[in-house]
Order: C-alpha cells, then sequence, then structure tokens
C-alpha cells in the first residue's frame, strides 16, 4: 500500500513538473536604483562628453562617467570630491586610459552602467535644431516647464504623504502658476491619460526604448491637456502635451486639490514589465535632473487658447 502511494506521488509529481510548474529560475533585472548625482556633476560629465564627442583619442561616455564615479562613491556623491574624480578621469583618458579599464569587470560597476543608462540614454544625442536644419549634439531633452514660465521647487522626493492610505511621495514637484505649459521631458508614447484620484487629470510617456516612464500630474481644471492628444500618440520631447494645475486627490473628476498650483512629475525605470505597476515600481528622484535640465527649456507661442512649441531639437536615432 504504502509503495502504490510513493509511486502514485511520484507520478503525479513528474506529471506536475513536466507541465510546467517547475519552479522557475528567478529573472535577472535590477530591482532598485537610487539616482542623486548633483546636478553640478551632470553638467559636467555632459560638457565632457559633448567636448570629446568628435574625438578619436578620448572615448568619454556620460552615462559611464556617472558609472565609474558610483562605484568609486557608493553612489554617494559629494559635488567637490566627484567634479575633482571627474577632472582625474579625463587626464587618465588622455593618456590613453579606456572608461572600462578601471572598473570593467567589476559587478556594482555593471549594475551602475545599466541603472545610469536607463535614466540617461536618450538625454544627450544628435538632433537637427529646427530653427536653423542643422545637425547638433548635445543635450536634447527638456525641462519640463516651457521657457519663460516662472517655476519654484525643492527636493521633495520621498517625504511621506497620507491621502488614502500612508505612502511617500515618488515623484518630484515643481510650483507654477495654473495654465503654465508643460512640455514632453523626452520623445515616446501616451499612455494612461484622463483622470486619477490622486494625480487628479493627469498622463503618462513611455520612452521609446521602453526604459522610462514619465508621469505628469495635477494638470489644469477645465483644459488639462493639449489639443488632440490621447492614448498611443508619439510626442516629440518639448512638445507641449498640458498646462499646470493642481487637480487631483478627489474620486470626482475636474476637481481642484487645497493646495498651490504644482507639477508633479515622476520618472519611473522599467526593467521587467512586472515592474510597472504594485510593489515592484521603481522610482527616480527627478530634483536634480531638472535642474540640469533648467538649460534646455521650451520656446512656445500662444495659438488661441492652447500654446505650441518652436524651434525644437528634434532628434535623430
Ligand atoms: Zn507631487
Amino acid at each position: 500500500m504504502r509503495k502504490k502511494i510513493v509511486i502514485l506521488f511520484l507520478i503525479l509529481a513528474t506529471a506536475f513538473l513536466a507541465c510546467g510548474f517547475a519552479p522557475k529560475e528567478e529573472k535577472s533585472y535590477i530591482k532598485w536604483v537610487d539616482c542623486n548625482v548633483p546636478y553640478q556633476v551632470l553638467q559636467r560629465a555632459y560638457e565632457l562628453d559633448v567636448k570629446y564627442h568628435d574625438s578619436d583619442k578620448v572615448e568619454f561616455d556620460f552615462e559611464k562617467s556617472l558609472a565609474y564615479l558610483a562605484t568609486k562613491n557608493g553612489n554617494k556623491f559629494n559635488v567637490k570630491t566627484d567634479l575633482k574624480r571627474l577632472g582625474e578621469l579625463e587626464k587618465a583618458l588622455l593618456n590613453d586610459k579606456k572608461i572600462d579599464d578601471f572598473y570593467g569587470g567589476n559587478k556594482y560597476y555593471k549594475y551602475y552602467v545599466e541603472s545610469y543608462e536607463a535614466i540617461f540614454s536618450q538625454f544627450i544625442g544628435e538632433y537637427i535644431d529646427t530653427s536653423t536644419n542643422e545637425k547638433c549634439y548635445g543635450l536634447k531633452n527638456y525641462h519640463p516647464i516651457a521657457a519663460n514660465f516662472w517655476y519654484s521647487h525643492y527636493d521633495d522626493f520621498g517625504v511621506s504623504r497620507s491621502y488614502g492610505f500612508k505612502r511617500k511621495h515618488l515623484g518630484h514637484d515643481i510650483m507654477g502658476s495654473v495654465g503654465t505649459p508643460i512640455v514632453a521631458v523626452e520623445d515616446g508614447i501616451i499612455t494612461d491619460i484622463g483622470w486619477n484620484k490622486y494625480g487628479g487629470w493627469r498622463l503618462g510617456i513611455r520612452s521609446l526604448d521602453n526604459k522610462r516612464s514619465y508621469y505628469y500630474a495635477h494638470l489644469r481644471k477645465g483644459h488639462p491637456y493639449a489639443e488632440n492628444i490621447k492614448n498611443g500618440d508619439k510626442v516629440a520631447a518639448g512638445q507641449v502635451i498640458g498646462y499646470l494645475g493642481v487637480t487631483g486627490y478627489s474620486a470626482k473628476e475636474d476637481v481642484n486639490m487645497k493646495c498651490k498650483p504644482h507639477l508633479h512629475i515622476g520618472m519611473q525605470l522599467i526593467f521587467d514589465e512586472c515592474q510597472i505597476q504594485g510593489p515592484k515600481e521603481i522610482w527616480i528622484d527627478m530634483y536634480q535632473i531638472t535642474k540640469f535640465l533648467s538649460s534646455n527649456r521650451a520656446k512656445v507661442v500662444k495659438d488661441g487658447k492652447n500654446y505650441k512649441s518652436i524651434n525644437l531639437k528634434r532628434s535623430i536615432d
């Protein structure tokens, strides 16, 4: 009897495993990223990237230089120390070193390269300046607030919030006037346009390489979005997508919150599609990133009730 039970068990277990219920090896992808690189360091690394873009001798890579620094400093940046280190790195590269020579085989370096590439891969590159039709190389992503509109901000990532349930603020708030045109930071595809009880009138933009999703929330009551935009549309970096407002924190649509008008902007990283929603979401602090982007703001002109962007940098893939 006992022997029969054991045999039955073995048959069932074999069938179970054969049917694909075998415990799967956990997929390996990045589960968390912190980005606190000060804008002065981002700016200097960017200048070096541009400086050596056409060089045959020196290969300077923006994201790899951040990964190099993060491996050295444990991803805890200090403006003075890390600017000095960038200078030392530049000297070494001028002396025939390659950036991968330092930490090429290091697992932390690999993690930081992948992480910083997920955040910044489309920030710098070739583009056509549509005001002159010239081909250029440089910063092509935009600050979310259109040029010549005031804003103010501070680093508010991670402070606690308490609507519905206690949770952390996983985005960045930029104060401004109601109606200020908001532009797309990066080229991408519109997702999730409409009302959400926290974000009010909001929309998402998924990057074309699928690694990032930007979230823009609390858009203007009565007139939240740019004309004729809908889910699935492709938008260009710098294109007007909506208007700053103060909507949200209500199950009822088109209701204002009781606080100062501001744009909530978030950047989410997606290494695996299971990270899109729920506890596996990875949100990046946009404070230093928007400071870095402040040198590239989209010019807009009024067009009836709307604004449209002019002279944009058009990305070349
Ligand atoms: Zn916010």
